[in-house]
């Protein structure tokens, strides 16, 4: 077998929420293995700075955009800008999230709104600015960044997995509608990383053990580990698969 088909040398990849963290890695792993990457975050020094680190750690050409997904008119504007740049984009990871932890009494509207927009709309906006480029060019590949909380829950998190599980059933949706389009659609449901998001946790030991309790194997996700699996689903390894859900979680949700 030719391990040539995880290459996405002439591909162009447009990865949310890119500038720290999980996206970050995404963007550079897929650079790595030959694609062009636009990085994106809602402060365009952090997403310049993500492309600069890309374009000198893997020689690809990247492109850092200022894009808050949960406005649609920038996402319009930085598919727009992303398309008049590199001419298509193949490939979409919408990883931008956000987590706000609070038992429903103390959430304000604000706050729910904030994290469904974040993590639900921000997909739905993307992919509609992107459905002219793949259906027309009968090629993409979407890769929705969900959670273990798209299939099972914690006490206190109503928007976060609210959100993560529509994020679920809206990939097996987009997958079945485009389909016919050779477009696959589908998600990777992380379980704990050690990122900014979770800084909270990672300064309560009590926590951090709670959770460690919880992972059959033992341990919190290391930097890196979502990587095989997102360039598995960007390449063409991954031509029959859609709809589907890839959990790298240790085992949380097996149980
Ligand atoms: P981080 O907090 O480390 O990074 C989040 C990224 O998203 C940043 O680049 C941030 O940049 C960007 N972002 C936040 N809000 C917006 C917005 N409205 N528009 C555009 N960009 C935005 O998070 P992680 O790397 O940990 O998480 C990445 C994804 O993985 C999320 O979807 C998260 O839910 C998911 N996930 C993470 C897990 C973990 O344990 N870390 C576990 C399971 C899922 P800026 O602030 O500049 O906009």
């Amino acid at each position: 077998m030719s391990l040539d088909m995880f290459r996405l040398d002439n591909r162009v990849a447009l990865v949310t929420g890119a500038s720290k963290g999980l996206g970050l890695d995404m963007a550079k792993a897929l650079a790595e293995v030959g694609a062009d990457v636009i990085v994106t975050s809602r402060g365009l020094g952090d997403a310049q700075k993500a492309a600069r680190d890309i374009v000198t750690s893997t020689g690809r050409r990247a492109l850092g955009l200022a894009c808050d997904v949960t406005n649609r008119s920038q996402v319009e504007q930085t598919v727009a800008d992303a398309l008049a740049h590199f001419g298509q984009v193949d490939i979409l990871v919408n990883n931008a999230g956000i987590n706000i932890r609070k038992p429903i009494t103390e959430l304000s509207d604000e706050e729910w709104r904030q994290v469904m927009d974040t993590n639900l709309s921000g997909p739905f906006y993307l992919c509609r600015a992107l459905a002219k480029n793949f259906m027309e060019r009968r090629y993409g590949r979407v890769i929705n960044i969900g959670s273990i909380l798209s299939t099972v829950s914690i006490a206190g998190r109503t928007p976060y997995a609210s959100s993560k599980g529509g994020l679920l059933l809206f990939t097996k949706t987009l997958a079945l509608e485009w389909a016919p389009y050779g477009v696959t659609v589908n998600i990777i449901c992380p379980g704990p990383f050690q990122t900014a998001m979770n800084e909270s946790l990672l300064k309560d030991p009590e926590a951090y053990k709670a959770f460690i309790a919880k992972i059959p194997l033992g341990r919190w996700g290391r930097p890196g580990e979502l990587n095989g699996a997102v360039v598995f689903l960007a390449s063409d390894a991954s031509s029959f698969v859609t709809g589907a859900m890839l959990a790298v979680d240790g085992g949380w949700t097996a149980q």
